[in-house]
């Protein structure tokens, strides 16, 4: 009997749902050669969500996703609800709350520049001949955007002091040791942590935590250390030098921002975020997304590019699902398409493209 893979599905607004059609398709096509069936439910998110419920989150589509093993997201936003006040804002009204109910503490960035898209990095093509393909693990629910006290105050004397705490565990970090384990087992057996074990005790307990988790359970892997201030330097220097990128929240944000604009188009680059609910840890709940927003300005063009979130899905099927052949193939057919020349709009540098639904097209061809 062939297995059903179960996940909600938050298209939200503007490209979202254009871009969430295509990646539905190739997940169905990929699943008839890797022996899956796919079950969704399409539930609103974001402006939509708003129009139509009243809030950008609504409790129904919490509960589909409650009932599901993974989500797959599109992107939420727009001109239309930006002048709601901040906190009913789809972004943060949607996206946050996901994040914190379902506990999603590891956040996978690939930083995938194909050979053929070397010319869109800002980084010079002598540096990157063969493209990149890094990927930033960041840990997403402890550190110094969570820890406690976190508070301004006023002095006696008129001054104000502000503080926010750095905070991890021994645990936390052994959590996102092992999301960085599955992924480098199934690459190239090659960790970099980055930390700042010269100044901070977290990023000590940080770098003695990942040292040991390695040298118990994957000696096979290749670690080394870095310190966040030389790791982003090498980013520009010689990102190729890196397989998988091992970081705390603050380092995490700034290194894996660092390397989607070296990569190029935001139409290229998926993201996951796992949580700690439902599956093993072997197979985490997860949220899966492109890393770009709604594109308002090419929205309902059949213009966007559907990389990001067909590349999302691989996430899903390989992190959620433990379907990582799978996953490979839905790569590989995107990596084909592009060396076989098809481009959308944002990646065509000026030459011949095609529309949103035609490249989901020939990606789907592709899937072998
Ligand atoms: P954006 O990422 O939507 O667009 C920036 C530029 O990248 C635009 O020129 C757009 O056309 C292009 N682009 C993005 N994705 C593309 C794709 N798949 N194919 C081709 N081109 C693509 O960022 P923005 O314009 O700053 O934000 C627009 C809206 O999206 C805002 O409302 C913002 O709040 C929201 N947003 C949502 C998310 C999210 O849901 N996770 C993330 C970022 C922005």
């Amino acid at each position: 009997m062939k297995k059903t893979l179960n996940f909600a599905v938050l298209s939200g607004d503007g490209i979202g749902p254009e871009v969430m059609d295509v990646a539905l398709n190739i997940l169905k096509r990929t699943g008839i050669s890797y022996g899956f069936e796919i079950e969704f439910k399409c539930s609103d998110v974001g402006g939509i969500a708003i129009n139509s419920h009243g809030k950008a989150l609504p409790e129904t589509t919490l509960e589909d996703c409650r009932q599901r093993d993974a989500i797959l997201f599109g992107s939420v936003g727009g001109p239309e609800w930006e002048s709601l006040p901040p906190n009913e804002q789809p972004e943060r009204a949607a996206l946050l709350p996901l994040r914190k109910l379902f506990r999603l503490y590891a956040n996978i960035r690939p930083g995938c520049l194909f050979p053929e898209l070397t010319g869109l990095s800002p980084v010079k093509t002598e540096i990157i001949p063969n493209g990149l393909d890094v990927v930033c693990i960041r840990e997403l629910t402890g550190g110094i955007y969570f820890g406690c006290p976190k508070e301004t105050t006023e002095l006696d004397d008129g001054d104000i002091k502000s503080v926010d705490t750095m905070v991890y565990h021994k645990s936390e970090i052994e959590r996102i040791a092992e999301v960085a384990r599955i992924t480098a087992s199934n690459r190239a057996k090659k960790v970099c942590s980055v930390d700042k074990a010269n100044v901070l005790e977290t990023s000590i307990l940080w770098r003695n935590t990942v040292s040991d988790y390695f040298k118990k359970n994957a000696p096979d892997i290749n670690l080394n250390h870095m310190y966040v201030d030389n790791a982003a330097m090498q980013l520009v220097r010689n990102p190729s030098q890196f397989d998988v990128i091992l970081t705390e929240n603050m380092f995490g944000d700034i290194l894996s921002d660092e390397l989607a604009v070296i990569c190029g188009s935001l139409g290229m680059l998926s993201s996951a975020s796992l949580g700690t609910t439902k599956n093993s840890l072997d197979h985490p709940f997860g949220l899966f997304e492109p890393a770009g927003g709604t594109a308002p300005d090419i929205a309902g063009k059949d213009l966007a590019n559907p990389c990001a979130q067909i590349l999302s899905a691989a996430l899903m099927l390989r992190y959620s699902f433990g379907q990582e052949r799978a996953a490979k193939a839905i790569e590989n057919a995107v990596k084909q398409t592009i060396a076989d020349g098809f481009r959308t709009g944002d990646i065509a540098d000026g030459g011949h493209s095609i529309g949103t639904k035609e490249m989901g097209r020939e990606i789907a061809e592709r899937i072998i």
